[in-house]
């Protein structure tokens, strides 16, 4: 029996088997544009030329915008830019070299320690990692967040020292090619269990934490085995494939930043949550009800801390002290390397884009505190940050987590009062309870 499956399995291998796509002579341009004519003019080119694969939107405060281009395509590129007086560099002449360089390591099952932090593993390594973590480590539990398209649990784990904790909730992993966002999912829950650090050891106690490293894992799968620069699910729609996974929330779902083009990679999907992966994910989270007290999702790239919301400038009701928290929190982050964030709401900071995670967690779930990461670099790499780069932008991250608890709990947030006024309350009525026995009243 077990011969006649292998037989098949061989004979279906040719059919099934797609080669790896190569990114030979691929070039990614800095474009720099220095006023909101020329902003426009990139606007135009990214919603109307679909050649170009545009890895940074030309948002209306944006530095630099990253394009990628084809090697037949280059040189339009170069003179379009050319004759609409943009400046720009080349950063990547050949993205394929780039792509060699990142090195994805095997993960050795039943060890955790051999996970490695300086290396990117695929999602059969991350979720082995899973598996051996809840062997070893009696605070972890697994988690299934949901389910993809092609029927993969979105795998998860929670760390907990006791019940009644507050959350805060890791969500990585959302487009699939900016693979720093699991590597530091990965890192951070590491810390938390095995990091000396009494800040780090307080973090891990006092929180419940949920930790998701890879929620979009067919995206993910295919931008190690087949596209490398695979953003969106992989749901068949037409002719076409995928959804982007972090336009497809329903808050503000295709108000603005997401396309109904599903040649695109913003396409945000026919309607709001028609995608299993952000549909369960959103019900899982509905399921831990108002425990969550923190909730950070992890993109690349551009540095930079955003809060909700994509479609509005307007203030909501802890705006300020969620501006002044990251805002330190990045202070913290820049003192390692120097790595200078900027903090800020997403239409202010990046770009309008609705139907976010982010978004649909601050306004119908109701999380104080909810903060978007967009990690290394600033578009000399984008989502192809070389390996020795992983471990600096993991740690620093790290350094920021912790000051947002701290400062957090400055601004009168992450209080666990959960877990330090029940039991306070508990002596409160059994006070009480006594008094009135006492008394007969
Ligand atoms: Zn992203």
């Amino acid at each position: 029996m077990r011969f006649l499956f292998n037989l098949s399995f061989l004979l279906l291998a040719p059919v099934v088997l797609i080669e790896k796509f190569r990114f030979d002579n691929y070039t990614l341009f800095k474009v720099l544009p220095e006023n909101e004519r020329q902003i426009e003019i990139l606007q135009n080119l990214q919603d109307n030329d679909l050649r170009f694969d545009f890895w940074s939107s030309p948002g209306i405060k944006a530095e630099f915008v990253n394009i990628m281009s084809k090697p037949e395509n280059k040189i339009d590129l170069d003179n379009f830019l050319k004759s609409n007086g943009i400046n720009y560099e080349i950063v990547m002449s050949n993205i394929q070299e780039a792509i060699d360089k990142e090195t994805v390591s095997p993960y050795t099952r039943g060890r955790t320690p051999s996970m490695q932090f300086d290396t990117y593993y695929n999602l059969e390594g991350i979720n082995a990692w899973i598996n051996d973590l809840v062997r070893t480590y009696s605070e972890v539990t697994k988690l299934v967040g949901g389910v993809s398209y092609e029927g993969r649990e979105i795998e998860g784990f929670r760390i907990s020292h006791g019940s009644g904790r507050k959350i805060i909730f890791l969500e990585g992993g959302l487009h699939a090619r900016e693979w720093i966002s699991p590597a530091t999912v990965c890192f951070i829950a590491n810390e938390l269990l095995t990091s000396t650090n009494p800040e780090t050891r307080a973090a891990a106690r006092d929180f419940d934490w949920y930790i998701f490293p890879v929620t979009n894992p067919d995206g993910y799968v295919w931008s190690h085995t087949n596209f490398r620069m695979w953003r969106k699910n992989r749901r068949p729609i037409g002719n076409f494939f995928g959804v982007d996974l972090n336009r497809n929330w329903n808050s503000n779902w295709l108000v603005s930043g997401a396309s109904t083009n599903p040649a695109t990679d913003t396409y945000a999907g026919p309607g709001p949550f028609s995608e299993p992966e952000s549909r369960s994910l959103s019900t899982y989270l509905r399921s831990l009800g108002d425990r969550i007290d923190m909730y950070l999702s992890f993109h690349s790239f551009g540095e930079l801390l955003l809060i909700p919301f994509g479609n509005s400038t307007a203030p909501y009701a802890n705006y300020h002290d969620a501006i002044n928290i990251g805002r330190r929190a990045m202070g913290a982050l820049s003192v390692r390397f120097g790595t200078l964030y900027r903090t800020g709401n997403i239409a202010e900071a990046i770009y309008l884009a609705t139907g976010g995670s982010i978004d649909w967690v601050k306004e119908d779930l109701n999380v104080p505190l909810v903060y978007c990461y967009e990690s290394r670099d600033r578009g000399q790499y984008g989502f192809l940050l070389p390996p020795e780069q992983i471990l600096p932008n993991s740690q620093e991250t790290m350094d920021s987590v912790l000051e947002l608890i701290h400062q957090g709990r400055r601004f009168g947030y992450l209080n666990n009062s959960g877990r330090i006024l029940s039991p306070l309350l508990w002596v409160m009525i059994v006070a009480l309870a006594k008094l009135l026995w006492v008394y007969k009243f």
